[in-house]
């Protein structure tokens, strides 16, 4: 570490490394000895480091905080839930179905649900789910989408290592060792918004994918969109071939709107995984949909197995009921769009000022910024935005205050709370790093 300015940091950093891998609890937070975060506390749209730099925070911890750091109604209804009737006791309690209610409500697709704590614990039971109700293996995943840790999700288009001027699809890799092989065996992977692509996998293998599973918009690059026709069209493909659309809204639901991306584009899936801003922050998951579906879910050889000792849990579903409640019966929905709304036309400004051309792709509350003519159709057209001078301009904004993930296939996130940033220290700032950026 070679920031004399962050002592504290410094300190925090060299003792992890004797506790922890990369001296982190996640490999994600390591951004190298001089950039890795150590927050203190956090409020509202920010949070402030351990020495006291406070930063006006767009990554909100890769998107559960919806409303806004350490907001009183949804901590004060975990707080009174679990001093009045504990966390956990492993049986039922009334909240469990008061929530899947409160869902159903608000995602009409829904039918019947189960709770997990986790994205990939969602992810994991509805593929399971929807294998068991098929009875088929394959599923097919979309390049640039990211559905959790578990060693099927662990498989990637490797476009980082990738020519794109070599006319030849990119590689599937390994997120690392440690993944066997044999977990590849049933994924096969399509570039997003590609008719061909689909139609392709179908004729080879059609009889046998249990699961198309995509994010609509894709939250883990850039916020690229499926458009209207494509998703219409695994929508038909599913239906013709008995597959099941599996839409994993881990990050787009109950942010882009009440009943997520499938409301948008008013198409549904058959089950949809939910986790990061239906708690504000709490670990708290959930898959659900189609009931004859999800009814296969129970015990014995024909049955689909789900549970798990922290499932349901009283943190966990009194913070979902509470944030689901002021998603639902308030205008924050709105807030957040029209903050990120603002916010983007205040970074357009000064791209624009700086002669650089880009376009933003996604939702209002969780856009990408792509440097470039065009905006991507999928993750190989990413490749050629120009995320290099993205990095730059990120790593300047966290300078001076403003913290996001230096990697432009992360949105920027919007929290109820961002509506109070100042939009004028946002272009100042933004206008800085960006000359800056350019300069080197
Ligand atoms: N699905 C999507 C779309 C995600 O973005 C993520 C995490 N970023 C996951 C699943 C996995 O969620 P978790 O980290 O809670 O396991």
């Amino acid at each position: 570490m070679s920031n004399p300015s962050k002592p504290n940091t410094e300190r925090l950093l060299k003792q992890s490394h004797t506790n922890m891998p990369m001296g982190v609890a996640d490999s994600y937070r390591y951004w190298g000895e001089d950039n890795t975060v150590f927050v203190k506390s956090s409020e509202g749209c920010t949070i402030t480091d351990a020495d006291d730099q406070t930063f006006v925070d767009f990554r909100l911890a890769y998107g559960p905080i919806i409303l806004g750091y350490r907001d009183t109604r949804i901590d004060q209804a975990v707080v009174e839930a679990i001093t009045t009737r504990g966390t956990i006791s492993g049986f039922s309690t009334d909240l469990d179905s008061e929530v899947v209610e409160l869902i159903k409500e608000m995602c009409p697709n829904i039918e019947k649900l189960r709770f997990a704590n986790s994205g990939t614990e969602a992810v994991l039971g509805a593929v399971r789910t929807a294998r068991g109700f098929t009875g088929r293996n394959k599923i097919v995943v979309v390049e640039g989408g990211f559905h959790g840790l578990y060693d099927e999700m662990m498989w990637k288009s490797d476009v980082d290592n990738w020519d794109n001027k070599s006319g030849k699809a990119p590689e599937i890799a390994s997120f690392g060792v440690g993944i066997p092989e044999a977990s590849r065996e049933h994924l096969e992977t399509v570039p997003l918004n590609s008719f061909e692509a689909i139609d392709e996998v179908f004729a080879r293998v059609g009889n046998d994918i249990a699961a198309i599973v995509i994010e609509p918009i894709l939250g883990n690059c850039g916020s690229i969109a499926s458009s209207q026709e494509y998703l219409q069209k695994l929508r038909d493909m599913c239906n013709a071939n008995g597959t099941l659309l599996i839409m994993d809204e881990v990050k787009t639901g109950f942010r882009v709107g009440k009943g997520g991306a499938q409301a948008l584009y008013g198409i549904h899936a058959d089950l949809t995984t939910y986790a990061k801003a239906m708690g504000n922050g709490y670990p708290v998951a959930a898959f659900g949909g189609r009931a004859d579906v999800m009814d296969v879910i129970s015990f014995g050889v024909k049955g689909v197995t789900h549970g798990g000792t922290y499932t349901a849990n009283m943190v966990a579903l009194s913070a979902a009921k509470a944030t689901l409640t002021v998603l639902n019966e308030t205008d924050a929905l709105d807030t957040i769009n029209k903050a990120g709304a603002d916010i983007q036309q205040v970074l357009s400004r000064v791209f624009t000022k700086h002669g650089i051309t880009h376009k933003f792709a996604g939702p209002d509350s969780m856009f990408g910024i792509h440097f470039g003519d065009v905006v991507p159709t999928n993750y190989r057209d990413w490749k050629a935005t120009d995320s290099e001078l993205y990095t730059e301009f990120a790593m300047n904004l966290i300078k001076y205050g403003i913290m996001l993930e230096p990697d432009s296939r992360e949105p920027w996130f919007i929290c109820e709370s961002h509506r109070h940033v100042d939009l004028a220290w946002l272009e100042d700032t933004a206008d800085k790093a960006l000359a800056e950026a350019i300069v080197t």
